[in-house]
């Protein structure tokens, strides 16, 4: 397998066969995220992706696949649709196709389409939300607003393919912690995705967050702040069925949780934890017992 520059996959792809089909992200403009910069975008051709797929084949059977990278949702369906069906044909076992995607490229896919990829085994798309605050959105790039990213979900949902969203605890720095916070997880229960996961902001160098940071106009919350936010964000939230995770605070506080099941259990914990102020309360040990 031929692999170009940076490579990333969700954490639940751990097992899946990475195939990369696109090089970057088509986007790559939003304000926090540096791991495409500088990379220049580019669709790789059918021959070398077909090169990588009859090598695959000869591996035995694939259960999983990932489609990298950023947003391999771009590629015109009239050049994806030989891509799945050349899996199939030198692939054998697959049982589901993932992929990251952006509100901009599934909203550039009709209906039809989108079933047409689920038809083909596409079975999970994660779709990067970070904040339901409209100025936040604006203000970090993310190339789509509120009621684009509530419509390209539901297009995903609608389709039969399961939905992956991903927040980001602190982007809206301590000014708009609680806007943040709220705004998210009124976004989060319209889109109602089949699992949410909320990472915390990292401030990357080279991005534009970073020199935010620097010059003063960003400020992190702290650990506390960033609970309060998660706390928020599920005591608000009204899901059907949804896993949340919050991985983020590998450090701080690991959550797996099936909501709303264990919406009460979730809140109580995380407010126990910001009102103890005690590191230690932190323990993910305790805290995996959820
Ligand atoms: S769409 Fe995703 S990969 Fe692309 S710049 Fe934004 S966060 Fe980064």
């Amino acid at each position: 397998m031929k692999y170009e520059g940076m490579i990333i996959r969700p954490p639940s792809e751990a097992r899946s066969l990475l195939l990369q089909v696109t090089v970057g992200c088509s986007h790559n403009k939003c304000t926090f995220c540096g791991t495409y910069k500088g990379e220049r975008f580019r669709i790789k051709s059918y021959e070398e992706i077909e090169e990588d797929i009859i090598e695959a084949g000869t591996y035995g059977r694939i259960e999983k696949i990932f489609l990298c990278d950023g947003d391999a949702f771009i590629i015109p369906q009239r050049k994806l649709v030989p891509i799945l069906k050349s899996m199939h044909t030198h692939i054998k076992g697959i049982k589901r196709i993932g992929t990251y995607a952006n509100a901009k490229s599934i909203l550039r896919k009709t209906p039809d389409e989108i079933s047409e990829l689920r038809d083909l085994g596409v079975g999970i798309v994660y779709l990067g939300v970070e904040t339901g605050n409209e100025a936040l959105l604006e203000q970090i790039k993310k190339g789509a607003n509120y009621g684009q990213m509530v419509q390209a979900g539901k297009m995903i949902k609608d389709a039969g393919i399961e939905l992956s969203v991903t927040v980001l605890l602190g982007i809206g720095g301590i000014e708009k912690s609680r806007e943040h916070a709220l705004d998210t997880a009124r976004i989060l229960s319209e889109i109602d995705p089949d699992y949410a996961g909320a990472l915390t902001v990292m401030t990357v160098p080279g991005t534009e967050l970073y020199e935010d940071y620097r010059n003063g106009r960003f400020i992190l919350p702290d650990v506390f702040g960033f609970l309060e936010e998660l706390g928020i964000m599920i005591a608000n939230s009204k899901f059907t069925k949804c896993f949340f995770t919050s991985n983020h605070a590998s450090n701080y506080l690991p959550l797996r949780v099936r909501l709303p099941e264990q919406k009460e259990e979730a809140v109580r914990l995380i407010y126990n934890v910001i009102s103890s102020r005690n590191n230690r309360a932190l323990r993910p040990d305790y805290l995996r017992g959820l």
